[in-house]
C-alpha cells in the first residue's frame, strides 16, 4: 500500500476526534516507530509503499486510536527531557509539568552535584522518569526510587537499563510507615522528590477519556475526603530522613496549593515557594529542611 494513501485514511477517520494537526504528528511518530521512516522521507518519496504486515499493523494503530488510547501506550515508548521511556498502561504518561519539576532540580543542583555526590529519593517513582532523568542529568548522584506497583518498577527498572543509569528501586508503600525503617540504617538523603497521586474523585468530570479509560487510576486519584494523605506522609518522611538543609520537590494538585504549602510550614520546612506551570497553574513545591 502507498504510505500517502494511508496517511489520508488517517485523517478521514480521525480527523474528526483529533484535529489534522495530531493526526499528522501521529501518523509521523508511526512511521518513525515502525518503519524507523523519518518523516520528511514521506514528503520526498510519495510512492514509498508498505508491506502487507505493516499495513496490518498501522490499521491495529487506527483502530487503538479510534478507542482514543493514548498514543504513548500504543507505541509503548515516549520521550521525557529528551530521554526515551518505556510506557504501559501500569504506569503514567510522563507530563511536560513533571518536566518543568526534574528542570526545576537540575538547574538548583547541578554545580553541587559537580562537587558531591547527591544522594536522592524518588517517591512513587512510576515509569521512573524523575528518578531516571536526575540521575542522567546531574553529575555525581545516588538515586533511590519507591513505588508500590511490582508493575511499575519493572516498566522503571528496563528505563533505567535503557537509560544506562543506576538506581536502587524499592518495591514499598510509603503510606505503609513500618516501611520507613528500611531507611533508618541509610544516611539521609539531600533532596527528596514526588509526583504522588493528587486528581481527587471530584474532578473526573474535568478529565478526558484517554487519561481516564486508559491510564493507572492508582497513579492518579486519591479519596476527596483526604486529598494530601500522601503530601502528609512524604512531608513527615522528608523531615525525618532529609539532611539538614535538605530539599523537598513536590509535583502538586494546582486547586490545592496553599494547603499543600501549609503541610511543609507545619513541619517546619522554611523557604517553602509555591512555584506555577507553564499553564500558570500551581504545580510545584519545594522546601529546605530547617
Ligand atoms: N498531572 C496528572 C494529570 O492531570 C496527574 C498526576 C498525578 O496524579 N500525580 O493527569
Amino acid at each position: 500500500m502507498l504510505l500517502k494513501d494511508l496517511q489520508n485514511i488517517f485523517h478521514i477517520e480521525l480527523d474528526a476526534i483529533y484535529g489534522k494537526n495530531e493526526v499528522d504528528s501521529f501518523f509521523f511518530l508511526c512511521i518513525e516507530h515502525y518503519l524507523d521512516l523519518p518523516r520528511f522521507q514521506l514528503t520526498l518519496q510519495p510512492e514509498f509503499t508498505i508491506s502487507k504486515s505493516e499495513t496490518n499493523t498501522f490499521f491495529k494503530v487506527l483502530e487503538d486510536l479510534k478507542q482514543q488510547k493514548p498514543i504513548q501506550y500504543i507505541l509503548g515508548e515516549t520521550e521525557f527531557y529528551g530521554l526515551p521511556f518505556i510506557v504501559n498502561k501500569n504506569v503514567l504518561i510522563p507530563r511536560p509539568e513533571t518536566e518543568e519539576l526534574v528542570d526545576l532540580i537540575i538547574k538548583r543542583h547541578s554545580e553541587r552535584s559537580k562537587e558531591s555526590q547527591l544522594k536522592i529519593l524518588d517517591v512513587g517513582t512510576g515509569s521512573g522518569c524523575i528518578a531516571i532523568t536526575l540521575a542522567k542529568n546531574l553529575t555525581n548522584t545516588q538515586v533511590y526510587a519507591l513505588d508500590v506497583s511490582k508493575q511499575a518498577i519493572e516498566v522503571a527498572k528496563e528505563n533505567a537499563k535503557w537509560n544506562n543509569v543506576i538506581i536502587t528501586f524499592i518495591e514499598t508503600d510509603i503510606l505503609n510507615e513500618s516501611c520507613h525503617s528500611v531507611f533508618d540504617t541509610e544516611s539521609k538523603f539531600d533532596i527528596i522528590v514526588s509526583n504522588p497521586p493528587y486528581v481527587r474523585e471530584l474532578e473526573k468530570r474535568e478529565m478526558k477519556p484517554n487519561v481516564l479509560d486508559n491510564e493507572p487510576h492508582l497513579a492518579l486519584f486519591v479519596e476527596d475526603e483526604n486529598p494530601l494523605l500522601f503530601y502528609k506522609t512524604i512531608t513527615d518522611f522528608a523531615a525525618d530522613n532529609l539532611e539538614l538543609k535538605g530539599e523537598l520537590y513536590f509535583e502538586i494538585n494546582q486547586y490545592l496549593g496553599d494547603e499543600t504549602k501549609q503541610l511543609l510550614l507545619d513541619a517546619n520546612f522554611t523557604d517553602v515557594e509555591l512555584l506555577k506551570d507553564l499553564n500558570g497553574s500551581n504545580r510545584m513545591l519545594k522546601g529546605t529542611k530547617k
